[in-house]
């Protein structure tokens, strides 16, 4: 049965990208479906509107709501009856499309949910987060992996001072798939990644670096001061950065790190966290995330499960799952929990009742222009041999 409150119905989604061969879309369309709250009705796939239209099948969406491109989906979406069209947008194309559709989809009256990073610049996140202000729309963004419980336990433990003040943030997120130029040898995901009119400024430091940023941010609500970053470029011909380090003042003097790679071999989705308190440390892996070590000097190391019958399990950890302990949950999951929030408020929003748009569970469009921010003052200060560079953006939050 959906739970959409009062709505009393399922949320209809529409997605742009997700075609067939593509990566994202798919886990966007699983996520939001988790927990029978929505429903895939319509998309525009592909920006070849034939690949459009042969995708719909995988998604058991019907032809006539295969749309050949968004801008056919909105229009057409909005002139049907209120009670068939789509309540919300899924944008899961590459980063230059994101604002030309979130920005169409937000004049045509639609919630949305995001991908990362936000946009192609930081001029197109802030218009999109004026946008969203004079709107009546939901916005979110998917940093997904601020869905995961033993995160949100930690941001709430941190945020209780259970660690103390805290002094450090060590957040890498190390891949090993662009080590060669897997960009020329038509592998889409690469090309794009590795393309700046359709990356952005940074390539290795937007695509993951930005998560890792993220994931400090939120996990510890410290809000940073300035940037001092170095990028390269290791693969020879490739216009983008592969790998980088940041380091990052935070206004309590905390200091943090950001390493970001995709050049080393066999290392797969390795985003790690580490915070050193002045009470105790914690540390979280992505590829293990159901473990998470908090450490004393001269005690046992704790080791945290993820358990919503512990008693040592915070009520934001709690709410972050859905099975009970040991059987494992993880990417889609997490990735469901930034949609479970943002339905929250569409369920709101939809019964004409107010819903909140910045201190928010799901990362939304702050911190969507926060990281665009992050990307272009990190490409700045690298390409000025590491001067440092203010990092406060004006829309920041705890
Ligand atoms: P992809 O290349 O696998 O898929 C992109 C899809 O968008 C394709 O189906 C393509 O046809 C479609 N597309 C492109 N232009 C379009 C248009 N104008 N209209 C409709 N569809 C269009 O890329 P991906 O790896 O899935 O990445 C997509 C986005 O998701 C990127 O912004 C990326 O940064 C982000 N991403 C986020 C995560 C995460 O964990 N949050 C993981 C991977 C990718």
């Amino acid at each position: 049965m959906a739970t959409n409150g009062e709505l009393g119905r399922k949320l209809r989604m529409g997605i742009v990208g997700g075609g067939q061969g593509s990566f994202i879309g798919r886990v966007h369309v699983t996520a939001a479906v988790l927990d029978n709250r929505a429903a895939l009705v319509a998309g525009a796939f592909s920006s070849d509107p034939a690949r459009s239209k042969a995708s719909a099948a995988d998604y058991d969406v019907p032809a006539a709501r295969a749309y050949g491109s968004y801008a056919e989906m909105f229009s057409k979406e909005q002139a049907l009856p209120v009670g068939e069209r789509i309540d919300f947008v899924s944008i899961a194309t590459p980063n230059h499309m994101h604002f030309p559709v979130a920005k169409a989809a937000l004049e045509a009256g639609f919630h949305v949910v995001c991908d990362k990073p936000l946009t192609l610049t930081l001029a197109e996140a802030e218009e999109l987060a004026r946008l969203v202000e004079a709107s009546k729309s939901v916005f979110v963004v998917s940093h997904n992996y601020t869905g995961y419980p033993l995160v949100r336990q930690a941001r709430e433990m941190i945020l209780a001072g259970e660690l103390g003040e805290i002094q450090a943030i060590r957040a890498e997120y190390i891949q090993g798939w662009l080590r060669t130029r897997l960009e020329s040898e038509g592998q889409k995901q690469a090309a794009w990644r590795t393309d700046p009119t359709k990356s952005g400024a940074a390539g290795c430091f937007g695509d993951i670096g930005t998560h890792a940023y993220n994931l400090g941010r939120y996990m510890t609500g410290l809000l940073p001061g300035s940037i001092s970053a170095h990028l390269k470029i290791f693969v020879p011909d490739r216009p983008l950065d592969d790998y980088g380090h940041a380091v990052i003042r935070y206004e309590n003097g905390a200091l943090g790190t950001v390493t970001a790679s995709q050049i080393s071999h066999g290392r797969e989705n390795d985003l790690r966290i580490q915070i050193d308190g002045t009470l105790g440390s914690l540390e979280w892996h992505q590829e293990e995330p159901n473990k998470m070590v908090v450490r004393h000097n001269g005690k046992p190391h704790f080791l945290y499960t993820r358990d919503p019958n512990a008693p040592s399990t915070n009520d934001l950890g709690k709410a972050a799952c859905r099975l009970p302990s040991g059987h494992p949950e993880a990417f889609f999951e997490a990735f469901a929990n930034i949609y479970r929030g943002g339905f929250d408020a569409m369920a709101l929003a939809l019964t004409g009742k107010a819903f909140e748009k910045v201190n928010t569970v799901y990362p939304n469009v702050c911190d969507g222009t926060e990281g665009m921010y992050f990307i272009q003052q990190a490409v700045a200060s690298s390409r000025a041999d590491g001067q440092w560079l203010p990092l406060k953006h004006t829309l920041a939050r705890r």
